[in-house]
């Protein structure tokens, strides 16, 4: 099914493309062309699969989360380990292969737009072990909110540059990215954050990415005998979703579920669920679900967690969606904070706010499948960069649980109670 996607033109059904200028149009055919060539060069794979192996730490273990599945009472959750990669996350994956693309195409620079910083650093860090130069685009609200990140990032020898146009956020940080990007495209490379953008990088970041749900596969196989019944990721731009999904695209007995970020509900404007409330438009060079109004304008949009909040989606999700291969289900910050504080408090793991996202619907979805079923779900980063925000505007000191609990709600009422008050 994947196969074939996208088609020559970079479409996945009617969603992707490249809608940018002519002059962008011709640089992104040289990265695509020099890509074609690449996925299949032997010492390109080998020396990226060299990388992902000393230097990141893959493969990536497959966790049986044995607490955390009792309390929910229902089906058997299985943890993809990314938040164990080098640099905390699943972004060092295309980090790596797009700088190593970028070294192969003699290129002296790459440059990248971020949001919370996850990909500025991953980005950072590859270019570093590769001695490239590096610049980062970041929206100027993002610089003030992300300060630890930014500070990563220069300490890794990036140049971060702030951005102080329209919302001062990830978009206009895209946006100056990429007008950068035409200012200089002979020495300098473009490396997108997600599979989203214009062709090549949908396809491309979803193949550096591919490598999290081959490895879990197997894993799942060694550890279950079979595949998984279910697997759940958050989609913000759809890059670790994919990369898990991929794998399993082909395979009728396993569902797939991307969970969005639903913020302080879908009824208010305070989301980011591009899929379940946007409507088909392009945004930076692609077409996909938006989240606009009726002019086209492109809305503000929220989430707890800075990696997700991006008001489009990749392409192949919106196929996937409409093909119904892969339903989309959305989780709140609340529920996003419980799984927080479930899984750091009943397995020693403390999720990104982003995977947490992912982990609160396996929660609800373990219920649903009940016993028997096994649900793998992809722990997409840590969450150490989350622990001061969470301790602030959810602070756990009035709400130690008072005696054992071991029901997931219960622990959670425990904890959450005051709060509402
Ligand atoms: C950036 C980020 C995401 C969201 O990006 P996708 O492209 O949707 O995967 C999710 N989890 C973590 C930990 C991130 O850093």
């Amino acid at each position: 099914m994947n196969i074939n996607l996208p088609d020559s033109n970079g479409f996945f059904g009617e969603y992707g493309g490249s809608f940018i200028p002519a002059e962008l149009k011709k640089v992104l055919d040289e990265v695509r062309n020099t890509y074609e060539k690449l996925k299949n060069d032997e010492s390109f794979i080998s020396e990226l699969d060299e990388l992902n192996h000393t230097y990141s730490g893959r493969p990536s273990p497959v966790y049986h989360a044995k607490r955390l599945s009792e309390a929910a009472g229902g089906a058997e959750i299985y943890l993809k380990r990314e938040d164990l990669n080098h640099t905390g996350a699943h972004k060092i994956n295309h980090a790596l292969g797009e700088v190593l693309l970028a070294k192969r195409m003699g290129k002296k620079k790459v440059i990248a737009e971020t949001g919370a910083g996850q990909h500025g650093v991953a980005l950072a860090t590859a270019a570093s072990l590769l001695g490239l130069e590096c610049d980062i685009y970041m929206g100027q609200i993002d610089v003030m909110k992300e300060a630890p990140n930014v500070k990563r990032m220069k300490m890794l020898g990036a140049r971060v540059i702030s951005v102080s146009s329209g919302t001062r956020s990830l978009k206009d940080a895209v946006d100056e990215a990429f007008k950068a990007y035409l200012n200089d495209p002979v020495n300098q490379i473009y490396c997108i954050g997600s599979v989203v953008g214009p062709a090549p990088f949908p396809e491309m970041v979803r193949d550096f990415q591919s490598i999290i749900g081959r490895e879990a596969k197997e894993q799942m196989k060694n550890k279950t005998g079979r595949n998984p019944d279910a697997v759940v990721a958050c989609v913000g731009g759809g890059s670790n979703a994919m990369g898990i999904f991929n794998a399993f695209l082909d395979d009728e007995d396993v569902a797939l579920y991307g969970v969005e970020p639903a913020g302080k509900g879908l009824d208010t404007p305070y989301h980011a669920a591009s899929m379940e409330k946007g409507r088909k438009g392009i945004i930076h060079g692609f077409k996909c679900y938006v989240l606009m109004d009726e002019k086209e304008n492109i809305l503000p949009v929220y989430s707890i967690a800075s990696g997700l909040d991006y008001p489009g989606v990749g392409p192949q999700h919106c196929y996937l969606r409409d093909i119904k291969r892969v339903v989309y289900e959305s989780a709140t910050d609340r529920e996003a904070v419980t799984a927080f504080y479930a899984l750091s408090r009943m397995e020693g793991i403390i999720p990104a706010l982003e995977s947490s996202h992912a982990v609160a619907y396996a929660v609800k979805l373990a219920r649903k499948l009940g016993k028997g079923k096994n649900i793998l779900v992809n722990l997409s980063g840590r969450g150490d960069k989350d622990i001061d925000f969470v301790l602030e505007h959810y602070p756990l000191r009035d709400y130690e649980p008072k005696e054992k609990v071991t029901e997931y709600d219960e622990f959670m009422s425990h904890i959450m109670e005051k709060e509402h008050q």
